[in-house]
């Protein structure tokens, strides 16, 4: 793979992160036919080669003006955990030395895919590992890509990503636009990697116009990360909530374009003692009717520093059966990878942590 090296001198860019346009025009730059341009994305989306010396039926010196100019391939391998229920979760180091989480989850009937869109977070939710480090920055488009494209290069036996979560480190919207170009690539049928939007979860916070902006213009599905519809207490959990009230988020969430047989999706993490009494239940409930929604509820997943924890099962059963009774549609879903620290952040930190430094070599 010609990975960027380290090395600032190189100002070469990944060419996964060129728009379709914006290859046919270094193309058409050098007076080569556009078609080309589906050429090399086939290359890349669909074969995920990763190296212009690979994409054979181009010629020697177009693949040669190609490497000049661009790499293929933004990630580097640091950790690989495999989860005793089979989850994978890879920690991918950037050209910069930053380094982001992606989680393989495989199910009988699909696999997901969940991908990171910053370095870090700044949106502070307390609950969150990920919040600790602060936001580092934003990833590049190429680098959202990349992880789909070198999560799928890794499995052994050639099993396919079906579904994309935007879920891992980072919010989804406050890096808005590389998010949108990677959704380009990613649903495109035509040249890119032809994953049909109706498999894809942008998780949020409930960034408003950036979400009102989501549900206009692409055809994924929107997940908000709600816990709570109290403004007290969303606000403690959640500090963007100081920003976007409940209210605020409900009464947009009730006005978006959400096509017809689509449902919002809202996910309720259960923190025993905070925000998992049936009280808690029978108000959300009554504040979801009239939006066509799902709940899922998500035990929280204790990690070291956090101050919280999970509530009993039976808790969870009876929250999920208060919803249910008021006529919500409700899910819960059992964390995946407890044992390779799968929440978002969390292995970054242990990596951090551990003896001789984090991220060094394990491949
Ligand atoms: S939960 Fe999401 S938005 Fe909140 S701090 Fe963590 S990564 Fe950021």
């Amino acid at each position: 793979m010609s990975f960027p090296s380290s090395d600032s001198t190189d100002t070469r860019r990944p060419v996964e992160g060129l728009s379709h346009s914006e290859l046919s025009a270094w193309l058409d730059a050098r007076g080569l036919p556009a078609y080309r341009a589906d050429q090399i994305r086939g290359w890349l989306f669909r074969r995920r080669v990763d190296s212009f010396e690979a994409m054979t039926d181009l010629s020697r010196r177009l693949r040669q003006a190609l490497a000049g100019e661009f790499t293929v391939g933004s990630l580097s391998v640091h950790r690989r955990l495999e989860s005793r229920d089979g989850s994978v979760k890879y920690l991918f180091g950037l050209h910069d030395g930053g380094v982001v989480e992606t989680v393989w989850i495989p199910e009988p009937d699909r696999v997901t895919l969940c991908v990171s869109t910053q370095v870090g977070c700044g949106l502070g939710c307390t609950f969150c590992a990920t919040a600790r480090m602060g936001l580092k920055r934003n990833l590049t488009q190429a680098e959202i890509v990349d992880q789909v494209l070198e999560a799928q290069r890794r499995c052994p036996d050639g099993t396919r990503i079906s579904n994309l979560v935007f879920m891992g480190m980072g919010e989804p919207l406050a890096n808005y636009d590389a998010t949108r170009g990677a959704l380009d690539v990613i649903t495109d049928a035509r040249s890119g990697m032809g994953i049909s939007p109706r498999k894809i979860t942008v998780s949020t916070v409930g960034l408003l116009p950036q979400m009102r902006r989501l549900m206009e213009e692409t055809r994924v599905n929107l997940a908000i990360s709600l816990h709570s519809v109290r403004d007290s207490t969303r606000s403690e959990l959640m500090p963007v909530n100081r920003k976007y009230s409940v209210s605020q988020l409900l009464e947009c969430c009730r006005s978006l374009p959400v096509p017809r047989r689509k449902r919002i999706t809202f996910e309720y993490l259960l923190i025993s003692g905070v925000n998992d009494l049936m009280a808690d239940a029978a108000e959300l409930a009554g504040k979801l009717r009239g939006i066509r929604c799902k709940v899922n509820l998500i035990p929280f997943n204790p990690h070291e520093g956090s101050g919280y924890s999970r509530p009993k099962e039976a808790v969870v059963e009876r929250f999920g059966e208060t919803l249910r009774a008021r006529g919500i549609q409700t899910h819960v879903r059992r964390p995946r990878g407890d044992d390779i620290q799968a929440a978002c952040g969390q292995l970054y930190h242990a990596a951090e942590a551990a003896p001789g430094g984090a991220l060094r070599g394990v491949g």
